[in-house]
């Protein structure tokens, strides 16, 4: 795999982006079917996606990620303040 373009598809413009350009982004899913009753299902999910540059900065992925550094008590790319 080494030296190869690898391209991840953004996961809200759908557009191909060079892995080393888009933006990871651990995002949190929860099902349920709403039912409301015992029969109800709920769970949760952790599932890594890509966006492209311009998603990111529109969703403001890089700011949650800095929240989420901050949290753990990191510094993300010694810009957060
Ligand atoms: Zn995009």
């Amino acid at each position: 795999m080494r030296g190869r373009d690898v391209t991840v598809t953004c996961d809200n413009c759908g557009r191909k982006t060079p892995r080393n350009k888009a933006v990871s982004y651990e995002k949190g899913i929860s099902f349920s079917t709403d039912l409301h009753n015992e029969n109800d299902i709920r769970f949760f999910e952790r599932k890594s996606v890509y966006y492209c540059i311009s998603c990111a900065k529109h969703k403001g992925i890089f700011q949650k990620k800095a929240e989420q550094a901050a949290r753990r008590g990191e510094r993300f790319g010694g810009k957060f303040r």
